[in-house]
């Protein structure tokens, strides 16, 4: 890659008079040995999958296998269609379609991580309401996921992308930061305006411990990845209208390092601090466990 931070993107970009599309496309080509084309179609691939994870949650009653989430993307749909949400509708289908890809993970249902699995739903949500909102079509998604690839690989590279390293605000951060980045590109945004995004984005996330509940990636995973997806969006605004990153998003980026490195291992995915140590937290764990140790019911039983 010609690029290690997100200054580097911009000069690069902007030296070469392209987008962070373009050049995230040439350098991963030329680093997979795939062509351009191959690229291309994997990732408009991976853009299928995301369109069907959101389309399939987002109507969906179904609970996940542990029983504990499901069905609130549907819920947010609906409730965010009248007129007495506080959210305009766009923004309240791009929660939801988070909410529905997240739930869709949680359900064991196909998605693709990005940047991981827990935070899989913020950039669907952006992307596929966007789509549906300004009317583009599937090769212009395309080109914000590579521009999403670009952010991710930069922050992977510099900090962290998971909770088990950094925290919460490593891995539904990154996947904010990536989104709002790529958004603004999506809009029409500069390079520069798209980093911003991340920084304003990154910013609002530090901090974010990673506690799930019994170590399942549903509470609070689901719902951070619905309130993302308006964050990414805010971010995007933001940046579009002038607004910059005061402090360096690199340096951001770097701030997410040391306090994701300072974290307590009861902070990060071991479930054993945070809303995961709460009395409701820990009555939720003792319920699963006593529901897994229930006999199974015999067949005659299950025909009565
Ligand atoms: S709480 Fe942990 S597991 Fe859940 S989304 Fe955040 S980082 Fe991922």
């Amino acid at each position: 890659m010609r690029f290690s931070s997100l200054k580097e993107l911009a000069v690069v970009c902007e030296k070469e008079g392209k987008s962070i599309c373009d050049i995230m496309l040439e350098d991963q080509a030329a680093e997979s040995g795939r062509s351009k084309e191959q690229e291309w179609e994997k990732m408009k691939a991976y853009y299928g999958i995301m369109k069907d994870a959101a389309a399939k949650g987002i109507v969906s009653e179904k609970t996940s296998r542990s029983g504990l989430t499901g069905g609130d993307a549907k819920r947010v749909h609906e409730y965010t269609r009248n007129p007495d949400a506080s959210l305009e509708p766009f923004t309240g289908l791009a929660m939801a379609y988070a909410l529905a890809v997240s739930e869709v993970n949680a359900s064991m249902g196909r998605i693709v991580a990005t940047p991981t699995a827990g935070s899989c739903g913020v950039i669907p949500g952006v992307f596929v309401s966007s789509q549906e909102r300004f009317g583009w079509d599937d090769d212009h998604m395309v080109k914000g996921l590579f521009s999403a690839g670009a952010i991710g690989y930069i922050i992977a590279n510099n900090s962290f992308i998971s909770g088990a390293e950094g925290g919460c605000q490593a891995e539904i951060g990154s996947a904010i930061g990536m989104a709002a980045g790529a958004l603004v590109e999506l809009k029409g945004g500069t390079p520069a305006q798209a980093v911003h995004a991340v920084g304003l984005a990154l910013k609002n996330t530090l901090g974010l411990i990673c506690d799930p509940v019994g170590g399942l990636v549903e509470i609070p995973c689901i719902v951070r990845n619905g309130f993302g997806a308006v964050n990414a969006l805010a971010a995007a605004d933001m940046a579009l209208a002038g607004v910059r990153s005061a402090i360096p998003t690199d340096e951001v980026i770097q701030v997410m390092l040391e306090v994701g490195s300072a974290m307590p291992d009861t902070h990060r995915e071991t479930a054993m601090g945070g809303l995961a140590q709460t009395p409701t937290g820990k009555e939720i764990i003792r319920q699963l466990a006593k529901d897994r140790k229930k006999p199974a019911v015999s067949k005659k039983e299950d025909t009565k």
